[in-house]
């Protein structure tokens, strides 16, 4: 039995399927870009496991998140309130559907950016039936005013609501059902206190490892009708950044590929020719990864680079540096933030099949002129 699944929006704004992405849209997007590209939701929704059982990786936060499950089950009680943190793309969105689907209960989409006014959250909050898992994407887009909605919603199952205007206005409190709210975000520095400590269960999610990944594409292989090697599925899964979404989304592009030459099975031969002609190397990077190296390796010989000038330099926003490209390539050793700023780690210049000079350029000789030095949020921020 498939759980209730509605998909709610506030008037006049859109759900955005997952709503995760700022960057999915009318714009191009990168093939390495975590977030979910537009139509790329039914898919997903396709492939997503619906028990804990088949959800793939993230060991101890699955360990942790069944004994919560099991225990509200036995007492036979709402779940607590889940804020699931981490990156896009890691499963946060799935996590929310197996909560609901484990417990045998409605599942409710919606998302920070959706709920705009105060009245947008408050309809959905008391349509909520017992028991009900409400998703709420993005949850540090939450607006000030509805985010406060949601405090006694979340400890005292109520809201407040003011009945007329002027000075006849009068404060009702509203009883809501017991019901549990999963938030989703990729910034929990930018989740406020007040919310963060209603949440009972706080649970991060990490990238996930190359064999975590070939089981995901394997599974996916399977439920596409597409045979895969063992070898083949690993090519996959070693280019896809740590990321299920993307491991999906290559599979994806593997398989027309093998497709349209009538090869029919991913081979590693096809797998590594597929992810080359969309544009995605042996390391998971697309041509504005490479690109970013190139700037740092060559045009800047390896000297501190400020974000400033790194973001003139590639005609990217800072935000899009720091938040899209950084947090692979810093994690993966391409790309090292100095306090006098970004320098190509030893990875980067063999991937690039150049010599890594001699000897570290002296950071005060380096020369290079910071253009703009806004403050910005740290990576730690991101949850990388
Ligand atoms: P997020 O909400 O964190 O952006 P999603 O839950 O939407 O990520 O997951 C993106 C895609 O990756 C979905 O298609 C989902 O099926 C798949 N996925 C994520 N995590 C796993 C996993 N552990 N096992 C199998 N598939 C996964």
């Amino acid at each position: 039995m498939s759980p209730r699944r509605e998909i709610l929006a506030g008037n006049g704004a859109a759900a955005g399927g997952d709503g995760q992405a700022p960057t999915a849209g009318a714009e191009p997007q990168r093939p390495v870009d975590p977030g979910p590209e537009p139509g790329e939701e039914d898919v997903e929704a396709g492939l997503r496991p619906r028990r804990l059982q088949e959800f793939i990786g993230q060991r101890d936060l699955k360990g942790r998140l069944g004994i919560v499950l099991e225990a509200a089950r036995r007492r036979r009680q709402a779940v607590d309130h889940v804020l699931f943190a981490g990156p896009p793309g890691l499963g946060k969105t799935t996590l929310a559907g197996i909560v609901a689907a484990e417990m045998g209960a409605g599942f409710r989409v919606t998302s920070g950016p959706a709920l705009a006014r105060a009245g947008d959250l408050a309809s959905i909050l008391t349509g909520l039936q017992p028991a009900d898992v409400l998703f709420i994407d993005e949850i540090h887009r939450l607006p000030r005013a509805v985010e406060e909605i949601l405090y006694p919603a979340m400890e005292d199952f109520a809201i407040d609501v003011v009945i007329g205007k002027g000075p006849t206005a009068q404060s009702v409190r509203l009883g809501l059902p017991r019901f549990t709210l999963v938030g989703a975000t990729t910034r929990t520095g930018l989740v406020t206190g007040p919310l963060r400590d209603r949440f009972g269960f706080v649970a991060h999610l990490e990238h996930y490892e190359v064999d975590e990944l070939q089981a995901i594409v394997a599974r996916g292989a399977g439920m596409l009708g597409v045979a895969t090697s063992a070898e083949g599925a690993q090519e996959i899964a070693s280019r896809s950044r740590g990321t299920p979404r993307l491991a999906i989304r290559l599979l994806r592009r593997v398989r027309d590929f093998v497709e349209v030459r009538a090869e029919g099975a991913i081979t590693l031969e096809a797998a590594r020719e597929g992810c080359a002609t969309f544009g995605v190397d042996e390391l998971g990077l697309d041509a504005l990864d490479r690109r970013l190296l190139e700037v740092l390796c060559v045009r800047f010989a390896g000297r501190p680079v400020g974000i400033g000038t790194l973001s003139i330099s590639l005609g990217e926003e800072p935000e899009t540096l720091e938040d899209v490209y950084e947090p692979y390539l810093v994690q993966r050793g391409l790309v090292l933030r100095t306090p006098r700023g970004r320098v190509p780690g030893p990875a980067a210049w063999r991937h690039l099949g150049l010599p890594e000079p001699a000897e570290a350029v002296p950071a005060a000789a380096a020369g290079v002129p910071e253009l703009v030095a806004p403050r910005l949020p740290g990576l730690g921020e991101l949850g990388v």
